[in-house]
């Protein structure tokens, strides 16, 4: 049984770029269903009381576990996702990471540009992830529920591009959500 990950701040922590009604149906309903319906799919299988990363990676490209690998991704997602947000959090990393920026992208101002591009041209649901793959910085999109740890790539930080993460707030302008999640929510890890 997975329970739920606290969100590590209150609904409506995030001010304006992200309302305490878009977390309070993001956290509570749709997150919420993701746990729960992953619960259901692996009571009694050989993926009950596994780890959640170890449950993707082994229902990873198999068609008769697809629903199992597509609600245990987004619980995955979805856990990071909370952890890649912070109250004022936004603007340009410090220490190693921006300098990995820098020697992976050229500047900060390339990074942001890359990323918002992955997070605006992902067709349809989906995620765009700063990620780390071979012991380079990527920028990664991955489409519905897939994640970047059933290919043994390791996430750094991610954004969640379903319509259910900004509509409330944007509607349709999911390059104002992503631009506003850099510039004023983004929490950079502290070490990498
Ligand atoms: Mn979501």
């Amino acid at each position: 049984m997975f329970e739920m990950k606290p969100l590590p701040y209150a609904p409506g922590a995030l001010g304006e770029y992200m309302s305490a009604r878009t977390l309070e149906f993001h956290y509570g309903k749709h997150y919420k269903t993701y746990v729960d319906t992953l619960n259901k799919l692996i009571a009694g299988t050989q993926f009950d009381h596994l780890p959640l990363e170890e449950i993707i990676q082994k229902t990873y490209g198999k068609a008769e576990y697809q629903a199992i690998f597509n609600n245990a991704g987004q619980v995955y997602n979805h856990e990071m996702f909370w952890n890649s947000m912070t109250p004022n959090g936004g603007g340009a990393p410090q220490g190693r990471l921006a300098e990995k920026i820098q020697e992976a992208f050229g500047s900060f101002e390339k990074f942001k540009e890359e990323f918002k591009n992955a997070a605006i041209t992902q067709f349809g649901s989906g995620w765009a992830w700063l990620a780390v793959d071979g012991g380079k910085l990527k920028i990664i999109k991955t489409a519905n529920g897939d994640t970047p740890i059933a290919r043994g790539v390791r996430p750094l930080l991610n954004l969640d591009v379903w319509e259910h993460a900004y509509y409330l707030d944007y509607q349709n302008r999911r390059a104002d959500f992503a631009e506003n999640f850099l510039q004023h929510l983004v929490k950079w890890p502290e070490s990498d």
